[in-house]
């Protein structure tokens, strides 16, 4: 079986082909600058990659493009379109009403459209990829993902936000969890590596890229998240702030005049690593300043580390235990000074790292850094949202 698994940004399509029985991606890439311009980089296992630049005017010109390049003869993995025997699409959030992955019908895509503006980001785009799709392969099962479905059983303690209630009846204000395919993946393949049934297991699963959450999992369930109603909450982030006094908002547009889209973008868009460190986003910058002796950079690290260890500290007392803690994503996966300071001073609560083992991990596969007696395990686990998304479309599809 053959799944193409689209995630659409609001000005990006990437792709990947997969082939189902060898777990095999046939070939992947990313349409880039939709709507002004247009670049697309296609990759073939053992074939150099094609970059093209081109004219993408909107998401189902690059869908078009992408299925001429999948099906061409110099470039393709397969002969035609009806090779693909489904789709699946990353959607970042199902609302209140899409609890699991779910064949794209007209009503999935009309139930989509109305919670835009909960999701004015990811909504779009995805509801441009899938329409595209039905539109260029109308025969083909499209099946959604959805970010927030991990979190859809969280008990409503967790996820009502102490505000007059109204908010959440009529406004639907309220938890809703993102990255939850990725710490749905990393939970089951920790599972898979310590030979143990899920549903014994209590994880945190720390999800650190440049949008970073962590998730409290017991028994394979979320029961907890640090991202909310948006994306924004949590931890300091790349460019977000992670969570922040509410009042600053009000505050920050009664004595500087801003508005509310100009609030929104300072703490979206300039706050976290780079707004401290006014350095940069990307945490191997910022490492490196703080190296160097910068100290925002040095306090940029710090104000992260403390939240990491705040929010696993919160989750422990939640999940009254631990057996596990994953470490997963760009940050997660391939920074080794970040796990090692996170998971300094823990041993209170079990976690203690062999620090050589951390330092020398080898990168793309699950690798246990636990220290010998330790009480938890940690392991870091590469994240494989693509894959996940496939295996939940091939479930649906064959249904
Ligand atoms: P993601 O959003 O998962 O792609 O993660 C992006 C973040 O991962 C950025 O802050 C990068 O600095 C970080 N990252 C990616 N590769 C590495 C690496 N080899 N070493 C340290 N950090 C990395």
């Amino acid at each position: 079986m053959k799944i193409l698994v689209l995630n659409a940004g609001s000005s990006s399509l990437k792709y990947q082909l997969f082939n189902m029985e060898s777990s095999e991606v046939l070939a992947k890439g990313n349409c880039e600058r939709i709507g002004a311009g247009g670049t697309i980089t296609h990759k073939r296992p053992n074939a150099d990659p094609l970059f093209e630049e081109l004219n993408l005017e909107n998401h189902g010109v690059a869908l078009e493009r992408v299925l001429a390049l999948l099906c061409s003869d110099e470039y393709g993995v397969i002969k035609s379109i009806s090779e693909i025997d489904a789709v699946g699409h990353r959607v970042a959030h199902g609302g209140e009403q899409l609890k699991e992955s779910s064949i794209v019908t007209e009503s999935v895509i009309k139930y989509l459209e109305t919670i835009v503006p909960i999701n004015p980001l990811h909504g779009p785009p995805a509801l441009a990829g899938m329409k595209a799709c039905l539109e260029l392969m109308p025969e083909v099962k499209q099946v959604a993902v959805f970010d927030t479905s991990f979190y859809s059983e969280i008990e409503d303690f967790r996820y009502i936000y102490p505000i007059p209630y109204e908010f959440y009846e009529n406004d639907k204000i309220r938890r809703y969890g993102f990255h939850g395919t990725s710490h749905r993946y990393v939970s089951a393949q920790l599972a898979k590596c310590l030979g143990k049934p899920i549903e014994e297991l209590k994880i945190i699963t720390c999800h650190l890229g440049n949008g970073s959450s962590i998730t409290a999992v017991d028994g394979g369930k979320a029961i907890d998240t640090s991202m909310g109603f948006s994306p924004q909450e949590g931890i300091e982030m790349g460019t977000r702030s992670g969570s922040i006094d509410p009042t600053i908002v009000p505050y920050l547009m009664k004595t500087k005049g801003y508005t509310a889209q100009e609030v929104e973008d300072i703490i979206n868009k300039k706050s976290g690593l780079l707004g401290v460190s006014g350095i940069s986003n990307d945490c191997r910058n910022v490492n490196e300043a703080a190296e160097a002796g910068n100290k925002r950079a040095e306090l940029a690290i710090k104000i992260l580390i403390n939240g990491i260890k705040k929010h696993i500290g919160s989750y422990v007392a939640e999940l009254n235990g631990l057996d596990a803690v994953v470490f997963t994503a760009g940050i997660g996966e391939n920074d080794w000074t970040i796990r090692e300071k996170v998971c300094d001073n823990m041993d209170y609560l079990g976690i203690e790292i062999d620090k050589e083992k951390n330092k020398n991990f080898k990168r793309g596969i699950p690798f246990d850094i636990t220290a010998k007696g330790a009480k938890v395990a940690t392991w870091v686990i590469p994240t494989d949202e693509e894959y996940m998304i496939a295996i939940d479309t091939q479930r649906l599809a064959n249904k």
